[in-house]
């Protein structure tokens, strides 16, 4: 199960499992008929969820519907998230609550929902959180961000501590600047661009295939024995 699959990372996350083999549902809000038409040319089963991410209980609800329907999962990428750049001073608390609220609340509670269902059939499961570099750094105008993304990996290590003795690998990767939506605010102002990829060492921004191949190792049999552990997939950005 991957949230947010229908564009960027997550639909990158989305090929690359279903191109090595996985069955994939796909968990979002808007329509993903791109995503489809991308599975089923590599020959993958794909099946859209739809829910609202900013809203715990509905996540919850999509989880039950999906195991039933087309479960067990065997594994979830909390890939969905929001950003709001705003300065410190003028951070508005409807800012803070909407980006915290996708991308920690709801992380948590659908890693919950997973880990429940696991645990009580006595299967294995893998789990891989999408953290941030602001999960390492304080970034700038982002406060909710870095404050969500550092928490990512905070729950990625509770949990990692509290189950991996049940056989669920709880996991992060760690993105650094990716051609995305996201980001297409910082690509737009040729002063933040060029300061970005100035210090990136690979010389280019990431793109999500990038992001989607390291999830495929940290959701197979190679990453058996990794708990709580946190993979930048930067160009190099933090070794910088
Ligand atoms: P993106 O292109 O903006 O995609 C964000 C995804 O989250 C979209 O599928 C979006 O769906 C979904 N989403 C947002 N709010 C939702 C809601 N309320 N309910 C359901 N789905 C919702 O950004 P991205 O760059 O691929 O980001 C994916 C993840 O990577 C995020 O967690 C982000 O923080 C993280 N990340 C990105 C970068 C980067 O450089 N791009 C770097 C570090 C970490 P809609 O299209 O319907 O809005």
């Amino acid at each position: 199960m991957v949230t947010g699959a229908n564009t960027g990372i997550g639909q990158g996350i989305a090929l690359s499992v279903g191109r090595a083999g996985a069955r994939v549902i796909g968990v979002g809000r808007s329509a993903m008929d791109e995503t489809a038409a991308l599975l089923q040319g590599v020959g993958a089963e794909f099946v859209e969820m739809r829910a609202d991410l900013g809203s715990t209980a509905a996540a919850q609800t999509m989880f039950e519907a999906a195991w039933v329907e087309h479960g067990p999962i065997d594994g979830l990428v909390n890939n969905a998230g929001i950003i709001k750049r705003v300065d410190a001073v003028d951070f508005t608390e409807a800012d803070w609550d909407a980006v915290m609220d996708i991308n920690l609340k709801t992380m948590f509670f659908l890693c919950q929902s997973l880990g429940k269902r696991a645990i009580a059939a006595g299967r294995g499961a893998r789990i891989v959180n999408i953290s941030s570099m602001l999960s390492f750094q304080g970034g700038v105008r982002v406060a909710s961000y870095t404050a969500s993304k550092s928490g990512v990996l905070g729950i990625t290590r509770l949990l990692a501590n509290e189950w991996a003795a049940k056989g669920i690998n709880v996991n992060s990767i760690a993105p650094g600047y990716i051609e995305t939506n996201n980001t297409e605010a910082l690509r737009a102002d040729p002063d933040r661009s060029a300061s970005i990829l100035g210090r990136i060492p690979a010389g280019r921004w990431g793109v999500p295939s990038d992001i989607g191949d390291a999830a495929v190792f940290l959701l197979s049999r190679a990453a058996n024995y990794m708990h709580g552990a946190v993979i930048p997939v930067d160009g190099g950005w933090l070794a910088r």
